[in-house]
């Protein structure tokens, strides 16, 4: 999941949760073995919700936290009792304290549903899909092999522009590509981000860190910082531009919006992934060569 939609996610759930106390949590009784871990933090509030690159974190009052990595696609949903059902809610509720067991989680067909946090007033978020859930002291977080060897997030207001170039810069030798993708020079940028940031900052995708003088790639951070805020607003339904979210991603075929050449996909990028690029905007630059040729022939 691309770093603006787990940074727009996060933001929505921290308005719903925010110092919000869980009533109960719901697992499907044989699949987690992290169930006990899970149900410890029912009777919790929760603190805060947050996300650094692609990790979507959730810090409790008794400081646990969650951390979820979307491994696969996966889905939260927010369920809102209807009036007509707050009733029998209340009455589930009276009747799970004294003891009833909770209905079980349903699968819906197609659906894995894992987990169903209930909150006092009776909404209920569940999460449906199969990502990486680590459970973990909130102190102990950021030494998880997963999470410490992160770069800064790019949503990080500490974290500039300039800061994001000069990083990129110490990985000299790697396709611009696949150095947006490092999560440890910056979290955040997923596949479809890095494609749209080299289009909007007209860099073919296999050019090295090292051909692209520093102006450029300060410039490409920029561009990079406010695209990727604009893609997070417009996952949140707030953005007011009416420009196209995706200029290249997923349009292979189609006509560039700039110069109308058909867009490309390839994996030119050396990174692993497919890259959506048009060869007209983002044209491959000359390698500085090393001897000039006139020497090669003297
Ligand atoms: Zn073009």
């Amino acid at each position: 999941m691309d770093g603006p939609l787990v940074h727009a996610l996060s933001c929505r759930l921290h308005e719903i949760l925010h110092e919000r106390r869980v009533d109960r949590i719901d697992v499907p009784a044989d699949r987690w073995q992290a169930n006990v871990l899970l149900k410890h933090c029912a009777g919790q509030t929760v603190r805060r919700v947050y996300s650094h690159g692609q990790w979507l974190l959730w810090d409790f009052s008794h400081s646990v936290s969650w951390v979820f990595y979307p491994l696969q696609r996966w889905h939260w949903s927010r369920e809102v009792p209807a009036p007509d059902d707050e009733a029998s809610i209340r009455a589930a509720a009276a009747e799970a304290h004294q003891g009833a067991a909770p209905p079980p989680l349903s699968s819906r067909p197609g659906r894995r549903r894992l987990l169903a946090i209930a909150l006092t007033d009776g909404s209920r978020i569940v999460l449906s899909g199969r990502p990486l859930l680590l459970i973990m002291p909130t102190q102990n977080v950021w030494r998880h092999p997963h999470l410490a060897r992160l770069g800064p997030d790019i949503f990080d207001d500490g974290f500039s522009s300039a800061q994001w170039a000069q990083r990129l810069r110490q990985a000299p030798g790697k396709t611009i590509a696949r150095a947006l993708l490092d999560q440890r020079i910056a979290a955040g940028v997923g596949n479809p981000s890095k494609c749209e940031i080299l289009f909007a900052a007209r860099i073919h995708p296999a050019t090295r860190v090292a051909a692209i003088p520093s102006p450029e790639l300060r410039q490409m951070a920029e561009k990079a910082s406010a695209l990727l805020r604009e893609a997070s607003q417009v996952a949140l339904g707030r953005s007011v531009s009416t420009a196209r979210p995706r200029r290249v991603h997923d349009r292979a075929g189609e006509p560039c919006d700039v110069c109308a050449a058909p867009i490309m996909v390839d994996r030119c990028g050396g990174d692993g992934h497919w890259t959506w690029y048009c060869r007209a905007c983002q044209a491959p630059r000359r390698e500085p060569l090393l001897f000039s040729e006139a020497a090669g022939h003297g």
